[in-house]
């Protein structure tokens, strides 16, 4: 697999092919011995903040703080939305500091998906992003399963200094903290502050631990690629998995297509007949059409028969952007972050993607 070349400031992904979107540089920018994406070159010759919220710039500095610290950092991910919920930057900010990768929401994914086969998945994954854990987690904060053996862990590998929990929002980062309080500690006297952290409006939550050293809960980051910022809470409802996931299973001749609600499609392009099984919150609806038939489909009954998103929102619902997979023999896995995956498992062929535009799409082999 190619390697991929990140932005030395940022750490984002660099692509050259979206001027309007994330890790954009312009394709003569590749040659420089350091590469930075045209936002990060703006801001620093510049000064200029390009289409960046606040929240960015302080997560910058939050990662700022970490580097400045020893301390354990624990980065909580979503695995249902491995890639929307990363924070790209963080290995370049940590120094020497351990980090402990934890996977959240395993209670999502159907018995049959073995859990070692994730945490590899997670690890590789990981890694291609440029961050090497000194250990990898799964958890479910909600259900509680594995998290004792996630505090056991923080606690032997803060080696007595402080931890910084880290992550972007709605990856379940409070549900873990008020259970990690439930479970242990929270004895009445306990006192849970917030401090600021320097140069940003953010409050940490200080939890002391029994040494004196102290777990910050650091604030929740906006992570622009999230599926669920393009929806509203009712439509984040309905694509939010809620319990174990029941598989469908679908097989597929070449030319046809499978639109999951409105918000993503597949079309299976050639090769001979196999199995598709998708992996998606049970309440989105999974709609199977010729593809010459598709598009038009789509026209019509984006927000209704499609949906979500659902008719109000519709309009100014992204444009889908396709992408072209050849999928080799055997099972692959095509994730569509934010929503869930699609297992192909026959002799592969050509596979298009349509996700909103921002919204990652990848392969992987199948961690069923
Ligand atoms: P934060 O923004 O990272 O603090 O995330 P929250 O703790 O507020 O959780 C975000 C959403 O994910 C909420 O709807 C939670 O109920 C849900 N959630 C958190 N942990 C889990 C989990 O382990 N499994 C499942 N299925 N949902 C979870």
């Amino acid at each position: 697999e190619r390697q991929q070349v990140v932005c030395s400031g940022c750490g984002v992904k660099i692509q050259t092919e979206h001027k309007d979107q994330l890790g954009y540089t312009p394709p003569s920018a590749l040659k420089r011995e350091v590469i930075i994406c045209q936002r990060c070159f703006r801001l620093k010759h510049y000064n200029e903040v390009q289409d960046v919220s606040l929240t960015d710039d302080d997560f910058l500095k939050i990662l700022n703080e970490l580097g400045n610290k020893e301390a354990l950092i624990v980065k909580i991910v979503d695995i249902f939305d491995f890639d929307g919920s990363w924070l790209p930057g963080l290995h370049r900010f940590i120094g020497k500091n351990p980090v402990l990768l934890i996977g959240n929401k395993v209670d999502l994914l159907p018995k049959s998906v073995k859990r070692p086969k994730v945490i590899q998945w997670m690890k590789k994954a990981a890694k291609e992003y440029g961050l090497k854990p000194t250990d990898v987690h799964l958890m479910s904060a909600q259900s509680g399963e594995a998290i004792m053996e996630a505090a056991n862990l923080i606690e032997n590998l803060r080696n007595g200094k402080d931890v910084y929990v880290v992550g972007c929002t709605n990856v379940g980062k409070s549900t873990f903290i008020n259970r990690l309080l439930k479970e242990f500690g929270a004895e009445d006297d306990m006192l849970i502050t917030t401090s600021n952290i320097p140069g940003t409006t953010l409050d940490m939550i200080d939890v002391p631990l029994d040494d004196g050293s102290v777990l910050y809960d650091t604030p929740g980051i906006i992570n622009h690629h999230q599926m669920a910022h393009l929806l509203d809470k009712n439509e984040l409802k309905m694509i939010t998995p809620k319990k174990e996931i029941k598989p469908k299973v679908f097989q597929l001749n070449q030319e046809q297509t499978l639109f999951f609600g409105g918000l993503s499609r597949l079309d299976f392009i050639s090769g001979d007949p196999q199995s598709f099984v998708v992996y998606l919150s049970n309440e989105l609806t999974i709609h199977r059409t010729k593809t010459e038939k598709a598009d038009t489909l789509y026209e019509q009954h984006l927000g209704e028969m499609l949906s979500p998103p659902n008719k109000e929102n519709q309009e100014s619902f992204p444009k889908l952007i396709e992408k072209d997979w050849k999928i080799q023999p055997g099972k692959t896995d095509l994730v569509f972050s934010g929503l869930g995956w699609v297992t192909i498992s026959g002799d592969g062929g050509v596979i298009r993607t349509y996700a909103p535009k921002g919204v990652h799409v990848s392969v992987r082999p199948s961690i069923f």
